[in-house]
């Protein structure tokens, strides 16, 4: 029987951001990873799956030391463009404007979940066990007693649920799951581009889909999110490359002239998922765990960044002041800031897909004045910017 003072199930990118955080705090962390990550080759072509880091995570893979390494494959990205296709409707960021040297990071999954775990793999007071898998759980007063598959057993005062979407520890506290399909399926492909990207973040809202184009480090090569209804996601993931190349570019208004697809395209059905409670006795939910998010603005990760930050700062505050952590009471502080964060993010994007879904000429013509007033009305562009940039609500640790 092993002992540690937290056990982290999901060695994904926001458990191990947990781990890493918790580094030299004095307490033993272990995390339980189903696979062990495969390494990308510095001349490896972009992967599928991407994000786009905000300011406020970049903060604290900095703060974790995972940084360095994650900005070698990273691409800085300089201007924002969003708009109605066929409309007037239309707003434009740039960080220059905003005092700002850039408005975030495209990202390639594989490479910040390489970096962490990198990291982890160097501190001492982390165990990283994987492939593993958690077979039981169980929660006693004073500790919770974690089965493996392979037959592994170990205490902690406190086990992190960050095991994704499907989250299994969820399920077994018998936490309720409040979840809604967005009726779209996300298609991800990486796209040659005609003229060059210029850094730029581009998404436009067509119809009922909605198109991100994410700037990669190659200036004709984006990574694209096209948000569809499913059938409409199912018919462009089988379509032969011409003829889905001619709908992109379409869809995206040619802004960046001809689109060729690069890559396989891969589809994601899209579910908003928000846990009843972030913490139990012994347990704390981070990441899409806890919850999922519409990508059209790119916060999922984010969010599960911001939940690492604020777990971790709670966890050192409770230890350095000899309370005992994993008792429900002391991470009840946790659960109200992230869950009210996670409400507010959820609620902004439900209003955004319903603001715009449909082709209603009157609603079409209110969002597009909108967006007009949006670009034009001063004060209302820094607030979004920052917003976009997770810094409204930076947890203190990162302050
Ligand atoms: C199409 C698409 C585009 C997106 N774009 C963005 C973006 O631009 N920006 C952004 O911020 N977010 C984006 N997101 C969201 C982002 O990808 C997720 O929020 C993020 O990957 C969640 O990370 P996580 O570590 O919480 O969970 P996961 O990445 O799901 O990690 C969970 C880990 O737990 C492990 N695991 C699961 N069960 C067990 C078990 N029983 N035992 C042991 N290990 C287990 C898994 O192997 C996995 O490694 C996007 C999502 C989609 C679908």
């Amino acid at each position: 029987m092993q002992s540690v003072d937290v056990a982290i199930v999901g060695g994904g990118m926001v458990g191990l951001a947990v781990a890493c955080g918790l580094q030299g705090s004095g307490l033993r962390v272990a995390v339980i990873e189903n696979h062990l990550p495969q390494p990308v080759a510095p001349d490896a072509a972009p992967e599928l799956r991407v994000s786009a880091i905000n300011a406020a995570s970049e903060k604290l893979l900095t703060h974790l030391g995972a940084w360095p390494k994650i900005s070698e494959r990273a691409s800085c990205y300089h201007g924002m463009e969003v708009w109605e296709r066929d409309s007037f409707g239309q707003i434009a960021f740039d960080d220059k404007s905003f005092g700002f040297s850039h408005l975030g990071h495209i990202v390639e999954n594989s490479v910040i979940h390489q970096a962490l775990w990198q990291r982890a793999e160097q501190c001492s007071d982390i165990t990283l066990m994987a492939p593993a898998e958690i077979n039981q759980v169980a929660w006693g007063e004073n500790e919770a007693f974690l089965t493996l598959k392979d037959g592994t057993m170990l205490t902690a005062r406190l086990v992190v649920g960050a095991d994704g979407a499907n989250s299994w520890l969820r399920g077994k506290a018998d936490i309720p799951l409040t979840f809604w399909d967005y009726n779209h399926h996300a298609l991800v492909a990486t796209i040659r581009t005609a003229e060059p990207h210029q850094a730029v973040a581009r998404q436009a809202f067509h119809g009922d889909g909605i198109l991100a184009f994410l700037p990669l480090s190659d200036p004709h090569l984006c990574s694209i999110v096209w948000s569809l209804p499913p059938e409409e996601a199912a018919r462009m993931q089988q379509a032969d490359d011409e003829a889905f190349n001619q709908a992109l570019s379409v869809a995206f208004n040619m802004r960046l002239g001809l689109c060729s697809v690069e890559s396989e395209r891969r589809v994601f059905p899209l579910t908003g998922r928000y846990a009843r409670s972030f913490a139990g006795h012994r347990l704390a939910l981070v990441g899409d765990a806890a919850h999922t998010i519409h990508p059209l603005a790119g916060q999922g990760v984010n969010l599960g960044f911001m939940d690492a930050a604020e777990l971790i700062s709670e966890i050192r505050r409770l230890h350095r002041e000899g309370k005992d952590f994993g008792q429900h009471l002391y991470l009840r502080r946790y659960e109200r800031s992230r869950k009210h964060s996670a409400a507010v993010m959820l609620a902004s994007m439900q209003g955004f897909r319903d603001l715009f879904a449909g082709s209603n000429p009157a609603k079409k013509l209110l969002r597009d004045i909108g967006l007009k007033l949006a670009d034009t009305l001063p004060g209302v562009k820094p607030q979004l910017i920052r917003q976009a940039m997770g810094l409204q609500d930076l947890p203190s640790w990162l302050q």
